[in-house]
């Protein structure tokens, strides 16, 4: 009989900060977890609600080893949990530890979703996202830019309200520009509504309402998520809303 994988491990999407917008079932797996796993930032805003848990990080850029230490504490027989910002499936760790699994055959994996950023972000404009949308990010450290640019492209010809992830970094200061050239030039309008919004359920929440022509000149930082509405994009009072088609 083939032996079942006896560690568990909790991918855990904590929503976009740590208070009012994670889910009763991603608190519930931490409260559960003895050791809690995640990137410096998101175990800073755990640490005080779910004192008392081990906490173990490794930086940017070290995803891979943040997802081995997962694994290596679950052999060891601890409830371990991995925590994403937003949800872990979207440009989270979830797939990347889907790819380790079997080199840990004792191990099985469970995914808790969260509220992702495109969400969150969009409940603060309005309705920017209410009908089909793409979200795409212009982190290229993974992603060729050329790929990037390919999609962004293919979803201004396609229509679709964008949520973009990643938008600028330190090293990246320019690619909102670089992103929004490449939109233009495949049909959003230069008075299209968009928005932005930073720090979503963390200190500091702000969002911003602008057109299309502003948001290319716009600088943004990377706890930023920006939004494009489509072409029935319309601004109702102070919300960004992308209709639906109900005939009032
Ligand atoms: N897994 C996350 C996304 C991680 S990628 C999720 O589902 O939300 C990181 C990007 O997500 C950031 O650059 C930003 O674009 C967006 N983001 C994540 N948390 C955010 C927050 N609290 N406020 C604004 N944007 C956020």
């Amino acid at each position: 009989m083939e032996k079942k994988a006896e560690h568990e491990i909790k991918i855990i999407g904590i929503g976009p900060g740590s208070g009012a917008a994670m889910t009763q079932e991603a608190a519930e797996a931490l409260e559960e977890s003895e050791v809690i796993v995640g990137y410096p930032l998101y175990l800073s805003l755990l640490k005080e609600r779910f004192s008392g848990k081990e906490f173990l990080s490794a930086p940017m850029r070290q995803e891979e080893k943040r997802c081995r230490m997962c694994y290596e504490e679950a052999e060891k027989g601890k409830k371990t949990a991995l925590v994403c910002s937003g949800d872990a499936g979207i440009y989270g760790l979830a797939s990347l530890m889907y790819e380790l699994l079997p080199q840990y055959p004792d191990c099985r994996l469970t995914v808790i979703p969260g509220v992702t950023a495109a969400s969150s972000g969009a409940a603060l404009l309005g309705a920017p996202l209410n009908h089909d949308f793409c979200a795409i990010s212009l982190s290229d450290l993974l992603t060729p830019w050329e790929q990037i640019e390919k999609r962004l492209a293919a979803a201004a010809a396609g229509d679709f309200a964008i949520a973009l992830y990643n938008p600028s970094s330190r090293k990246r200061a320019d690619y909102l520009g670089r992103a929004c050239r490449v939109l233009l030039e495949n049909g959003v309008e230069p008075e299209r509504p968009c928005g932005y919004v930073e720090n979503i359920g963390r200190e500091g929440t702000r969002k911003h309402i602008c057109t299309f022509r502003e948001l290319m000149e716009t600088q943004v930082n990377m706890f930023t998520t920006v939004f494009i509405g489509n072409s029935q994009s319309e601004m109702i009072g102070d919300a960004l809303v992308t209709k639906r088609g109900y005939r009032l």
